[in-house]
């Protein structure tokens, strides 16, 4: 099964994952846990270069290149053979940040970024797509909490920008409710664990 977990920054996806992870290996499963840009060596080299642009930054086509471009090989270097051999993927990102992202906030068209993932990807989607919504004060919490640490956001992203990709994604959830889980990311950690939980278990036969 391939789980992918979404929202824009701070709201506690990573966490989540790590977290949902933890309680599939406690169920007996074999799962991978990865991220997006990222998860194989060669992705991650092109992470680097999307969070260290050499030069004056990437123009939104070939930023949108170098999503689908690393995804590409995560998908064929990771988690496709992981899937085949039956253990469970669960991805920070996928699919559809690029969407919400480039496709939605930076205006690249929902449609272009839907052909770079069929030229790069065969289409691949998720079995489900948690996307993980919090209020406004829960997310600024958090996001002073990794204060300091900005290496791992791109820059030159204003708030509405940011507004922009929150509105995507539930746009998303709504318009496909059966290949997605709408996650309500207030409250502890604990209590939003207990609701990924609770959307993840049609696919464990719960
Ligand atoms: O999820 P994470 O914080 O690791 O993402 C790293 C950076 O890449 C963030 O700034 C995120 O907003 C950005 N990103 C993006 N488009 C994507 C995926 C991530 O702009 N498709």
């Amino acid at each position: 099964k391939f789980i992918a977990l979404e929202g824009g920054e701070g709201m506690g996806k990573s966490t989540q994952g790590r977290l949902l992870a933890d309680a599939l290996r406690d169920r007996g499963l074999s799962v991978e846990l990865t991220r997006e840009p990222g998860g194989t060596p060669g992705a991650e080299a092109i992470r680097n270069l999307l969070l260290h642009p050499p030069g004056e930054g990437w123009g939104p086509q070939a930023e949108a290149l170098l999503f689908a471009a690393a995804r590409s090989d995560h998908v064929a270097r990771l988690i496709t053979p992981a899937v085949e051999r039956g253990a469970w993927v669960i991805c920070d990102r996928f699919l559809d940040s690029s969407r919400a992202y480039q496709g939605i906030a930076g205006e690249l068209g929902d449609e272009k970024v839907k052909q770079l993932h069929a030229i790069g990807s065969d289409g691949l989607l998720p079995d489900l797509t948690l996307v993980i919504e919090a209020s406004g004060h829960d997310v600024s919490d958090r996001l002073r909490q990794r204060d300091g640490d900005t290496s791992d956001a791109i820059g030159g992203r204003d708030a509405d920008y940011h507004a922009r990709v929150n509105r995507a994604f539930s746009d998303f959830a709504e318009a496909e409710p059966e290949r997605f889980a709408l996650i309500d990311g207030n409250g502890t950690i604990e209590e939003v664990h207990t609701r990924v939980l609770e959307a993840v278990a049609p696919l464990l036969g719960e």
